[in-house]
This record gives structure tokens, sequence and C-alpha cells, in this order.
């Protein structure tokens, strides 16, 4: 995928050229992708495989948020904390116009509430440095209901304003795979590693298998790596003799629900925190896109669903505690979308109850065969993890050393001042691009708008040509997001979005799958 677009076919042509890769890279979600950019970067030879779309994992399924981790803070770990707040300052100055500086308040509605988090948020910036977004502030209460329209005004002492980042976690993705590609790499969607190819016990390359063609080929390579998120053990299993017993799992899999609301229950730029609710846990209400996330939750789950659904119980918490937050209680029918995604904890124990209790840092494994694992981490620091990852690979001598530091000040395809990602999505998402996608047909057909922003025809073609959109779930989904925004909306826009993607890919596009998952995507539990 070139920056000026380049066909899945030839793609798929040179992932076949090469007789042997530096790096081969299983998983384009963020740390996959950080990964092959990295490596790109460096001037190695690069191809990745995505078995579903870029990010169609967990990736795209975040809280958007590019932050330090305030509630690292409280459980002491400092070192955490300074490394994301180092990662935040660059992932929003590399990609400016997806990733922005987002102010928060924490409102307070018990008199030791405002001392305490201001406090902590003074070690907050303190840690940030000179990489700060800007200063925590104490409020009056007057101040909180200013800067937070919509919060509940009963019972409010003030509160603190601190800052974090923001942004559209899956065209961030898009991106780095884009400026991965640019820099020479082989990244391809829809295509899935099947086999480890084995010999002597080393790992030395995959089989991929395109999803569309049923076409295989068998990559070989110097290094592979794994960065399959919470599906990493599928692969990790492909890596043992025969008759050995199975490896014993690595991740822990933990769901985050997210409910989208119209932005009329929080309007206004600035983000609510409630750090501890009445059961102790952390709530966000969060402006994106012109509508408000509301979430998360944090629930153990054994299976690894691609398309997980809500827990009733966690719906009523995310609702519960909103409506204690916000002046307008939201409620079931105001839903707009809700989303779920599976956080990659890593278990060191053996045991997957209590998911607070795991690791939130990532973990690199290198194994005896050379197949080299990562996973958990967070979004926030997925170039940290890809530095780790190939430092690791060149202490084991998988790879010859060669300088970190290359994507540290990398700029992604389009990087260009932004707006505030609190506003409808529009041209303004595609950076320095938006003059080549104002020169694609149906610039100005809207297939839905909001603001002066919304999908238009010339997007659906941009995402075909430019961003290897190849479905219409990859178009409303992941370049659009307007299946995380509005779902119903995102249903009937398919049948047009349908015959759009018909005339870019030269074939035809049933719309009744999308509808079924947005249809999945209205429903609750
Ligand atoms: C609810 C929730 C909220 C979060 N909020 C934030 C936040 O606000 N900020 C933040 O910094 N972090 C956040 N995170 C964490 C962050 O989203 C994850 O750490 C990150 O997205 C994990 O990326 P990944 O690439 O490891 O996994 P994934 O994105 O899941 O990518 C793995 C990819 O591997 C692919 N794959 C699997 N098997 C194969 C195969 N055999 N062949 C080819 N491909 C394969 C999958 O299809 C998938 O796309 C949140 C996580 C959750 C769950």
């Amino acid at each position: 995928m070139k920056p000026a677009g380049e066909d899945r076919a030839g793609r798929w042509a040179r992932l076949n050229e090469r007789r042997e890769w530096d790096l081969v890279v299983v998983g384009g979600g963020a740390t996959g992708l950080g990964v092959a950019l990295d490596a790109a970067a460096r001037g190695f030879s690069v191809a990745l495989v995505e078995s579903h779309d870029f990010a169609q994992g967990t990736s795209s399924r975040a809280t958007k948020l590019v932050h330090g981790g305030v509630r690292y803070l409280a459980q002491g770990n400092v070192h955490l904390v300074r490394e994301a707040l180092h990662e935040r300052a660059a992932m929003l100055a590399n990609a400016p116009h997806v990733a922005q500086p987002l102010p928060f308040v924490m409102p307070g509605y018990h008199w030791w509430e405002r001392g305490f988090y201001g406090t902590g948020l003074k070690l907050y910036d303190a840690l940030a440095g000179s990489r700060g977004l800007g200063a925590t502030e104490w409020l009056g209460s007057a101040g909180v209901r200013t800067l937070l329209p919509g919060v509940q005004p009963r019972g409010l002492w003030g509160g603190v304003k601190y800052w974090d980042g923001q942004f559209d976690d899956a065209r961030y993705a898009l991106l780095l795979a884009r400026t991965a590609a640019a820099r020479g790499a082989v990244v391809l969607n829809h295509c899935a590693a099947t086999e480890l190819l084995r010999r002597d016990g080393r790992v030395h390359g995959v089989v991929v298998r395109d999803a569309e063609t049923g076409a295989e080929t068998t990559l070989s390579a110097r290094c592979v790596v794994n960065a399959a998120g919470v599906w990493v053990d599928m692969l990790r299993d492909l890596d043992r003799d025969a008759g050995a017993p199975p490896r014993s799992p690595l991740v822990a899999p933990s769901q985050g629900v997210h409910l989208v609301v119209d932005r009329r229950f929080l309007p206004g730029t600035h983000a609510l925190l409630v750090p501890k609710t009445t059961d102790g846990r952390v709530l966000f209400a969060v402006p994106w896109l012109g509508k408000t996330i509301l979430g998360t939750t944090d629930t153990p789950r054994a299976d690894l669903a691609r398309e997980p659904r809500p827990f009733p119980a966690e719906v009523d918490f995310i609702l519960r505690e909103a409506g204690r937050y916000l002046q307008q209680a939201p409620r079931r029918e105001d839903v707009r979308s809700v989303w779920v995604g599976l956080r990659p904890l890593v278990r060191h124990d053996g045991d997957a109850g209590d998911t607070k209790a795991l690791s939130r840092e990532h973990t690199v494994l290198v194994g005896g065969s050379g197949l080299v694992t990562v996973t958990g981490g967070k979004w926030t620091t997925y170039r940290a993890m890809a530095e780790d990852v190939l430092e690791r690979c060149m202490a084991h001598g998988l790879l010859p050393r060669r300088p970190a530091g290359a994507t540290t000040r990398l700029q992604l395809v389009g990087a260009a001042p932004g707006r505030s990602l609190a506003l409808p999505p529009g041209e303004h998402l595609y950076g320095s691009e938006a003059a080549l996608l104002r020169t694609l047909p149906g610039a100005d057909r809207w297939l839905w708008r909001d603001g002066d922003g919304g999908l238009s025809e010339a997007m659906v073609r941009f995402a075909a040509r430019h961003e290897a959109a190849r479905s219409i779930e990859d178009v409303l989904a992941r370049r659009s997001r307007l299946l995380f925004l509005d779902a119903a909306e995102a249903a009937r826009l398919a049948p047009a979005v349908a015959t759009i993607l018909a005339d870019e890919l030269e074939r035809e596009l049933d719309p009744a799958p999308f509808e079924a998952l947005a249809a999945s995507y209205q429903r609750l539990p």
C-alpha cells in the first residue's frame, strides 16, 4: 500500500518476489504495524500480514485516549506513566491531523477530591516535563460547569482540569500501515498467517493465505514477529513439535465496552473523567467526532470472539454511572452504537481470574525456536513497544544491529495541523491529503452529513484507492468511523457504499453482512 495507491495484486506479487525477508510480522493492529514501521524505517525488508483488516481487532476499539495513564500513577507505576507520557508527545506530533491534545475535567462532589486528585495530577505534569500539554488547574464549581456543560451540578464542589490526548485509532493504524509501505514494507490486509515454517526446531517463516482469492504462499524470514493481539497464543501454539503438550497461554483477555450517545449529553470540547465510581471503577465521557463516548469496563472473558458483545451488567454500569455525573441521564434508547474490545493482558501466574492483577505493561518473548511474540501494553506505547521488539530481535542475533530512534520524529502520511477531534469527522482527518481527496469524483456528494463534514462519495473512493479498503465494513467501520458513531446510520449507507466500492474494485458487494453487523452494534443486551 503506497501513499499514492498500489493495488492489491501488486502487493501480493511483491510478497512473492523476495526469497527472504528480514522480518515478517503477523498482525496488523497497533503493535504489529508499529514494529513494521520501525523496522522499515531502519532499512530492514519487512512484510506484514493481517488476517482481517488493519485495526479490525482491539486497535479500533480503544477509548481513543493518547494518555500517560493517570490511574497507573495512583498504583505507583511511575515507570509506565513516564514512558507513556513520552510516547504521548511523539504520537501527537507525528500525526497531528488524527491525534490531538484533549483537556479533561474531573468533577469533585466531596470536599477532599479536588486537592487529592489535583496533587496527583501535578505529579503527572511534572513527569511529563517539557512534553506536557498544559498545566493542571484547580476549578471552582462554576468553572467546572463552564468547561463541562452537561455535568451534574447537584452537590458539585469544584474540580480539576488536566491534559491528555485523543486520536482516531483506526485511522492512526492505517497511517502506520501506509507510512511503513512508503518506506518499502509490503503490508497486506485480509491475509492470514496459517502455519509457521520450522526447520530443526527453528522458525524461519510463515505460510500465508489471501482471504479473497484463497491463494497461499510461503514467506521466509530471518525473524518472525507474532503481534496477533489477544490471538497470539494461537500462533504460539503452532510453534511446537508434533506430540508436544499445548503451550500455556500468555494472554488473559479482558473486555471493555463503550456506548456512544449524542453530543448533547456532553456538549463542549472537554472530556469528563470520574476516577472512582461508586464501585471503585473509572468512567470516561469523551467528546469524539461529533458524539460522546461513554466507557469503559474491564471484564475477564474466556473466549476470543472477533466481535465480542457486551454483558448486560456492563451496559447497566455505564448508563447508571453516566447518569450520576451527567445532568441528562442517557437511557438505553439514546445509545447510537455499542462496541467492545478485548485487552490483551499478560498473565504471569497462569491465573486469569482478576484482570486488574494482570500486567498492563507489554511483554516480548523470544521462544527457543526464535519466534518473537509481543503483546500487552497500550496503543499509546506502540512505538516504544516496537523499539523493544527490535532490540530483542537484535540481541538474539535474529537481525543485524541498527540504531533505534528512527520513528521518534517520523511524520506519518498526510501529517498536518489538525482540528479538534471533538468535531464531526470530515476532510480535516485527511491532513495534507485533503487536496488529493478533493480531486476524486464525488467530493461534494455527501452520503451522510454532520456539520460541515460527514462521509462523501470521494472518501469511499479514497478508501478503496489509497487506504486498502476491501469491503463495506472496512469503509464504514475503520476509514469512516460511522459504525462506531451511529450504527443505524451506517446500516442505511451500506447499499450506497456498496455501489461506489463495486465501481472501484470491479466486483459486486453484498450489503447484507454489514447490515447484520451494524444491527448488532445497535442492540443492547
Ligand atoms: C476497551 C479498551 C479500551 C482501550 N483504550 C485505550 C486507550 O484509550 N488508549 C490506549 O493507549 N490504549 C487503549 N487500549 C489498549 C489498546 O487498544 C491495545 O493495547 C492495542 O490496540 C493492542 O493492539 P495489538 O496490535 O496488540 O492488538 P490488535 O489490535 O488486536 O491486533 C492484532 C491483530 O492480529 C491479527 N491476527 C490475529 N491472528 C492473525 C493471523 N494468524 N494472521 C494474521 N493476522 C492475525 C488480528 O486480526 C488483529 O487485527 C484499550 C483497549 C481496550 C480493550
